[in-house]
Parts: structure tokens; sequence; C-alpha cells
């Protein structure tokens, strides 16, 4: 916000920013913009639509009171608007995320040729599935340097509790535009050719691997989607020898469909999506959400990163935070609340539909066709954590069984009345229905122990 106040000065607007500390800021939008209105008695006030719900509502409630006209107008840091989503699927049952994404790219003309898939699939999922090879070494994440002592200082005196370390040479993100741009530059040109491969691989000594890390730069509207977009498009029609179509497929299908989709569903169903807790969880948050502080080294390295870094790529959110936290039964509130605190790029409306709807089938199957969960099969074919844990990935049962084995099993089982009709889950409750009781019941009460002792895995 500061060096976009300077950038905005330099082009000779008048800005007023309010630092965090400052005697006149009273803290309150409309206190803040009732002060700058008494002094500079404005005739209109425009400001830009706000992605939350909640900020849109108190902008559009105290605004109102101000007493000058009040308007809002739209952002170009969308594909869509806030309901075209809704619009699109009038009328019918669910809003499919595949048709929506063939539909953007039809209207917005993103690698398509006489109204086909310029290379003729929609979509190359199923290529983009491997684990990094041993030994392979992704580039070294791209770093910026900058002196952060002044903003430390005042977020310590205003008394901001803060995660992580700071370290002036080697900062992780971004500040303005141009450092935004590098970014970007730097990921078409190092790490787009490997992207699709590993997009979903998990690893113990890479943070970041091929991923991008522009969620951060694109949801404070440093970048636009469309230009990200547009330059990966670009990039590859001029590079189609050395990188893969399913690389670029993968990554434009993640900005142009699941983030626009995203957006979609939450102006849709706020703000109701915000209470949905189809399987009725209680379970308190384990402390060591807050700390890494556990034995299972997938979550120890998913949540040591993300309290380092307030990063972690899109396979450890969802299947390994996430997915624990959903196979323990935590309440969606307090998953909600971990997700928000913890990353670099969350904001409720991305947050959310990720989190509750895609990580959590909190919304009982809006975004999300089945719930995401998996045992430590899934963790351990994607990468090497397993090898380096406590816990023995392929033991289901005993001291040194892996815990995501025996919960994976007690969820269906505790579920079997909301998901058994699901089609895409029969083949799981038919794998469960052929074990003998006695299996069933040691897992069952394997999983009991460890959910009557989360604090201590
Ligand atoms: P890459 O993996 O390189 O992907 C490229 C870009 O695609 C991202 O920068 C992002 O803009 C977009 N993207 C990819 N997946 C999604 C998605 N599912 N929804 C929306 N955009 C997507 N993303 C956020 O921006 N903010 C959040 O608060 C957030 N919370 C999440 C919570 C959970 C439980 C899960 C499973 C996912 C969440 N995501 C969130 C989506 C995704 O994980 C992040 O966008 C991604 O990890 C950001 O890292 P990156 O920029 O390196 O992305
Ligand atoms: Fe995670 Fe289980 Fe593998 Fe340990 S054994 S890393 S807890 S999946």
């Amino acid at each position: 916000m500061r060096t976009f106040a300077d950038e905005l000065r330099d082009q000779g607007h008048n800005v007023h920013y309010f630092e965090i500390d400052s005697e006149s800021n009273e803290q309150s939008f409309a206190k803040n913009i009732t002060l700058l209105h008494q002094e500079h008695s404005y005739d209109i006030i425009q400001y830009q639509e706000p992605d939350e719900y909640r900020l849109d509502q108190l902008l559009a409630e105290e605004l109102a009171e101000i007493g000058p006209t009040i308007e809002m107008v739209g952002s170009e840091h969308f594909y869509t608007t806030r309901s075209e989503l809704k619009d699109m699927f009038e009328g019918k049952k669910q809003y499919l995320m595949e048709t929506f994404y063939r539909q953007m790219r039809r209207k917005h003309d993103v690698l398509m040729e006489d109204g086909q898939p310029t290379t003729g699939k929609w979509n190359y999922d199923h290529e983009n599935r491997k684990k990094l090879p041993k030994g392979h070494q992704p580039p070294e994440p791209k770093l910026f340097g900058r002196d952060v002592s002044r903003i430390v200082a005042q977020l310590d005196n205003a008394g901001v509790n803060t995660i992580g370390s700071i370290d002036d040479k080697s900062f992780i993100w971004p500040k303005n535009r141009d450092e935004a741009l590098d970014m970007l530059d730097y990921f078409v040109q190092e790490l787009l050719p490997n992207f699709g491969a590993y997009q979903d691989a998990l690893t113990n000594d890479y943070w970041s691997v091929y991923h991008c890390r522009l969620s951060f730069s694109i949801n404070l509207k440093i970048l636009s989607p469309e230009e990200v977009v547009r330059t990966v498009e670009s990039y590859w029609s001029e590079h189609q020898d050395e990188i893969n179509i399913a690389t670029v497929e993968g990554f434009i299908r993640q900005i142009l469909g699941w983030r626009e989709y995203m957006r979609g569903i939450y102006w849709a169903y706020m703000p109701d999506y915000e209470g949905m807790n189809y399987f009725d969880h209680e379970t308190s948050l384990p402390q060591w959400y807050w700390t890494g502080d556990t034995k299972m080294n997938c979550l120890s390295k998913a949540i040591g990163q993300s309290l380092e870094y307030g990063y972690a790529h899109h396979i450890q959110r969802l299947m390994v935070t996430g997915n624990f936290a959903l196979l323990a039964g935590i309440h969606p509130d307090e998953v909600d609340q971990w997700y928000l605190g913890i990353y670099v790029d969350a904001f409720q409306w991305v947050e959310i539909t990720n989190t509750r709807g895609m990580s959590q089938f909190a919304d009982g199957g809006i975004v999300g066709t089945k719930p995401y969960i998996s045992s430590a099969s899934y963790i351990n074919k994607m990468g090497d954590h397993c090898k380096k844990c406590y816990y023995k990935h392929s033991v289901k049962t005993g001291d040194k069984a892996c815990p995501f084995n025996s919960l994976y099993w007690n969820f269906l089982d505790r579920h079997r009345d909301r998901l058994s009709n699901n089609p895409r889950m029969g083949m799981m409750y038919r794998v469960w229905d052929k074990m003998d009781d006695s299996k069933q019941e040691e897992l069952l009460i394997q999983a009991d122990k460890y959910l009557t002792h989360l604090e201590e895995l």
C-alpha cells in the first residue's frame, strides 16, 4: 500500500494514506473518510468494488451516512463480474467448473482457434501428477531485498501479532508492480516448463517447487489475472518446442477457471456460505496447527513452512492440512480462521470457497463433487515425506500406524448416511464393506484413540 501510494503521488495524484500507528488514523473506514470529507467537502466519493462480503456491507452502510454522493465502481482485476457465474448457470442444479472454464476460454479467446481449443483438447489434468524425481532440484525461489525495519517496528507498536521471521535481504514477496512483473517473468522463464508435471508434488526439501507464488500479487491487484494469463499464453506460443501444452493449460485453468469460479461461488452463496457445516463437525483445531510441532512429518513440513513464509502450495493446503482437518472432524470455522490467519494470499472470497468448500466439503458439494480425502498412500505416492516420518505410511493399526489411514476409514464410516449415495464414493464403501468385521473394528478403535488424543499426534 505504501509503495502504491508513492507511485500514485509520483503520477501527480493526491493521496491520503493512513499509516497503521498514525495519530490521525481512527482505525475505521467510515471515521477516516468522514474526517477527510470534513476537511475537503467532496461532491462525490467513489470506491472500488470490495472483494469481501463483510467489507461490501460495511462500506455500503457506513458510507451512506457521510453525506456526499457515493458510487461503487467495478474492478478490472477479475475476468468475471460478481454475478456472472450465477447468471451463466441460471436454472441449473450445479455450477460445473469445467463447463464454466470452457465458457471462459471461449469468451476471452484463451488457447482457442476458430472456436476450438488450440491443440484440440480442453483439459490435460491427468498429465500433471508427478512426484519430483530423486535428486531433482527446482530453481531457487525468487527473493527481493528491502529494508523492512520501520514497518516491523510500527506493527509491533500497534500490537499486531505476527508469525514467521523477517529478513531484509531475503524478503519473499514483491512489494510493487515492477517486482511483481519480475516475478511473473521469472515464472515463465524458469518455472513454467516444469510447473504442470510437478504441480502436485510434495517434498521435504523445497517449499515452493515450481509454483508461481503470484496469488499474493494478483489478489492484492498488483497484477491483473488477464495479464498473467496472456503472458503465459504468449510465452508458450513462442516456445512451443520447450513447453508442453499440459503445463500451460493446467496453469491457465487455475486462474481463468478455478479463481474466477471461486469468486462466482462466493457471491452466489454469501452470506449463507460462511455458516455451512455439512458434516456437523465440532472438534477444535489441535494447537500444533499454530506451531508445526507434530510427529506427522507431512503436517509438520506443511505447517512449518506456512508459519515461516505465509505460503504453502495447493496440494499441501488441500491434501495435507485440509485433508487432516476434515478426517479429524475439525469445525470449519476454526479451519477457516487458520487458513485466513496464515496465508499471505488469504482473502475471504478465495479462502472460504477453497477451505470450507473444496477442502472441507462443508458446503455439501457446491464446489466439489466429493470430499478430498486420502489415506497415507496418496501422500506417500506424491513425495518423500513418509520416508522421514515417525509414523509408517503402510501401517494401519498399532503404535506407529499413520493416523491418516485409520482416520480415513473412520471418516467414511461415520458419514455413511451423507456420502454412501455419492456415485464417486461408492467404490470406497465397497472396499470398506468387504473388509472383515474384526479388521474394521481394529481400524475404528485405532481412529478413536487418535481422535481422543489429537494434541499428541
Ligand atoms: P500456483 O499453484 O502457481 O497456481 C497459479 C495461480 O492459480 C495462483 O497464483 C492462483 O491465483 C490461481 N489458483 C490456483 N488454484 C486456485 C484455487 N483453487 N482457487 C483460486 N485460485 C487458484 N488461494 C488464494 O489465492 N487465497 C487463499 O486464501 C487460498 N486458500 C486456499 C485454501 C485451501 C484449503 C486450498 C486447498 C486452496 C487455497 N487457495 C487459495 C488456492 C491455491 O492453493 C493458491 O491460490 C495457490 O496455492 C497459491 O500459490 P501460487 O501462486 O504459487 O499458485
Ligand atoms: Fe504423513 Fe503418515 Fe506419511 Fe507420516 S506416514 S508423512 S503422517 S502420510
